[in-house]
């Protein structure tokens, strides 16, 4: 154990495991309604699922499949409230899909789905229309596809990650957000009604003593991990499920696409995000949320798929990065997934009917204000009437071109003491999308920007030069394993 600054024990009302979409929402409405919230993030936050996602803010067109009415009308009222901001306010951009179809389903089928689709939003988004170009215009093989319609839905303007930390730092109470901690020990004291909670920085090692009168337990893909560890039975529990995109340089436009697959009837998007292109998901059915890396064979599928319906040749040099994450598909008891597309996307919180302990379940970035909401009114009891919370707008940052070549990023500096940048990762890949559109997590095709890479450390451990070194090797290291995963070894 590591010194423990006080031996008083800081009172919490409620603590909130995991910084990912579902904890940043859920702090955010609890801080704002004036609760008293501690939340824990093991990593840095964001840096589970909610880094490696499409980014699209939808109604869940998908999902029309399974016939969930109901959650496609949430989800689309919740897009269509975040997309009805002043554009100035908005985190959240429309996009224009153009469906690419294979045949798998009629033509007509189509259109009624998306008209259905539209009016399920009350027709909110705008009209579905016939596509304005082919398949061979947008760089794709004519023959393969016929031309469908386009349709829109909401896609996040900056990143997931950065999404997720607006909602912490807009909630007013960012200083009770702490990243890089870990809980020590965890104890439910019967009498006192209260858990007994040590947790510590693992980057200074310093701890703090935590008293709680209730967990809200936002682990995400871990939330039955932590259960276990701390001896929480659920009936709910996750099914696991990995998906990867590849990010390919974007030579054409801004136009979205969805391609209509062979397989089960499923769709694989192309979209563009800045200067990259996002190309995937994939949707492979996992045990466990740390089996969740991508490998030679999620990478060998996307570049096949592609190569089959692209009017140009795609190969592994082409590949800037690749981005993989769990998704947390809540399974309630009894169900069981034969294929994890069948299974539905709807959020639950379960909680514990002897101890003050909640765990949610599922969630999504779409969808995730008004999980938080129904959270915070099921466990501080505190009702908000319909469409009467109001969403904080993102920030002004200030931005450097110092590095890489003159792209224009949020100042590394300001970012270390606004935003609890502490390592380079946290900024290359969840500060900026530096790591996401620069080749190689940011180092560059031939390594050109090492020297960026170690301006940004040193800035971010002022006179501490030593751990500008170890954050830079430690980073360095974790981009080249990674690569070396999904790259053939
Ligand atoms: C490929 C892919 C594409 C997707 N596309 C979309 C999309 O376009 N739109 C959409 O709405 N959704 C999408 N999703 C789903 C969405 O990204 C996730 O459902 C959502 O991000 C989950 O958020 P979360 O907060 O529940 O989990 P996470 O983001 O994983 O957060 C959980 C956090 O808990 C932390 N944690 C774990 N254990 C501990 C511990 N012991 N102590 C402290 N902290 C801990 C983790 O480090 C993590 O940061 C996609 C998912 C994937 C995988």
């Amino acid at each position: 154990m590591g010194p423990i600054q006080s031996m008083n024990a800081e009172s919490v009302e409620t603590l909130v495991i995991g910084g990912g979409i579902t904890g940043a929402c859920f702090f955010h409405v609890a801080a704002r309604r004036g609760r008293e919230v501690l939340l824990v993030e093991r990593g840095d936050f964001a840096s589970g699922t909610s880094q490696a996602s499409g980014m699209m803010i939808w109604g869940g067109l998908l999902y029309l499949k399974n016939l969930e009415f109901k959650l496609v009308r949430k989800f689309s009222r919740s897009r269509d409230r975040l997309l009805a901001r002043r554009p100035d306010q908005a985190d959240v951009r429309r996009i224009v899909f153009l469906p690419l179809l294979r045949g798998g389903r009629p033509g007509w089928f189509v259109w009624a789905g998306l008209q259905l689709y539209r009016a399920l939003s009350n027709f909110r988004r705008g009209p579905v229309l016939p596509s304005p170009c082919t398949a061979e215009e947008l760089g794709f093989r004519g023959g393969r596809f016929a031309r469908g319609w386009s349709y829109e839905e909401g896609f996040l303007r900056s990143s997931d990650a950065l999404f997720c930390l607006d909602w912490l730092v807009g909630s007013g109470r960012f200083e009770r957000a702490l990243n890089h901690t870990l809980i020590a020990s965890l104890t439910w004291d019967g009498q006192a009604r209260l858990f007994h909670v040590v947790l510590r920085d693992s980057i200074t090692g310093r701890e703090r003593k935590v008293e709680a009168r209730r967990v809200v337990n936002c682990a995400g893909p871990w939330a039955d991990s932590v259960n276990k560890e701390w001896g929480v039975s659920t009936s709910t529990r996750h099914h696991h499920s990995k998906g990867v995109y590849l990010l390919l340089p974007n030579a054409g436009g801004e136009q979205a696409l969805a391609m209509e697959m062979e397989h089960e009837g499923d769709a694989l998007c192309w979209v563009p995000w800045g200067p990259v292109a996002m190309w995937g998901p994939t949707e492979t059915d996992i045990t466990h949320p740390d089996e969740g890396r991508a490998t030679a064979e999620d990478v060998d599928f996307l570049l096949e798929r592609l190569n089959r319906n692209s009017a140009r040749r795609w190969t592994r040099d082409d590949i800037l990065n690749v981005r993989v994450g769990t998704r947390p598909l809540a399974l309630p008891p009894g169900r069981k997934v034969s294929y994890s597309l069948d299974l539905s996307r709807r959020a639950i919180l379960e909680e514990h009917p002897e101890i003050p302990w909640s765990t949610a379940f599922g969630g999504k970035l779409s969808g995730a204000l008004d999980f938080a909401i129904l959270m915070h009114e099921r466990i501080h009891g505190d009702k908000i009437r319909p469409n009467g919370f109001p969403v904080a707008p993102p920030r002004a940052r200030p931005t450097t071109r110092e590095n890489f070549g003159g792209m224009s990023l949020v100042d590394p500096a300001w970012c270390r003491d606004h935003e609890a940048c502490r390592t380079l990762e946290d900024y290359l890949r969840r500060r900026t999308n530096a790591g996401q559109w620069i080749a190689h997590g940011g180092i560059g095709r031939s390594r050109e920007h090492l020297g960026d890479l170690a301006r940004i450390a040193s800035i971010l451990h002022p006179d501490d030069l030593d751990g500008a070194k170890a954050d830079l090797d430690s980073y360095i290291q974790a981009q080249d394993d990674f690569r070396r995963s999904w790259n053939h070894g």
